[in-house]
């Protein structure tokens, strides 16, 4: 029998993160019984993100246009930088609130298995932007690393604190407690609080 959209749908599904061919179905099910209230606009939204979507050119969050509202947003603290692997840790900081300051998304961690440098990571970029930050009234600008604890993420950090030594900036890094290899995004805003509010210096 061939394939029908329906079919191609359930399949497309299927390979979400989390959705496997059981849930697949049940989602494309769910979607079909409502039709208006969900499915045809899931549909246009998602060609809507999916054809504009950008990635901010100074931090690389998400955002609709060049530069994201965060970057554009002057009230934020303009002395500090946080340093996430990935959009989904900016993204996780921000709903826990703890942070108000600049953001700077690397896309991954270094790795040589993988074949990510630091140029691929733009690590040129993140340090011309942290010797570009105001100075605070009654301490150094400020920049924390809040790559995971793996590996790789360790690694990641050092690199870069070795890359903006002598740049005279305080370099912090999230206290531990954070799980190895947990991403930021599946801890909870009172465990990511704690880590970022007893960061230490590097
Ligand atoms: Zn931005």
């Amino acid at each position: 029998m061939p394939e029908t959209p329906l079919d191609q749908l359930i399949k497309r599904l299927s390979r979400l993160p989390g959705l496997g061919p059981r849930s697949a179905r049940r989602t494309a099910l769910f979607l079909l019984k409502n039709r208006d209230q969900m499915m045809l606009p899931l549909a246009a939204e998602m060609d809507h993100v999916g054809r504009h979507v950008r990635v901010c050119v100074e931090c690389g969050n998400l955002d609709m246009q060049d530069k994201c509202s965060l970057c554009l947003d002057g009230r934020r603290d303009q002395s500090r930088l946080c340093v996430v692997e990935d959009v989904s840790d900016l993204w996780a900081i921000e709903r826990a609130g703890i942070f108000s300051g600049l953001y700077h998304v690397l896309g991954g961690t270094l790795s040589a298995l993988d074949g990510r440098g630091p140029a691929e990571l733009g690590i040129d970029r993140l340090v011309m932007r942290a010797k570009s930050l105001h100075k605070a009234e009654d301490r150094q600008p400020e920049v924390i690393l809040a790559t995971s604890a793996t590996v790789d993420g360790q690694t990641t950090a050092h690199y870069i604190a070795e890359r903006l030594e002598a740049q005279g900036l305080t370099i912090t890094r999230l206290a531990h407690g954070v799980p190895v290899g947990g991403e930021l995004n599946f801890l909870d805003d009172g465990t990511l609080a704690q880590a970022m509010k007893a960061r230490t210096a590097l």
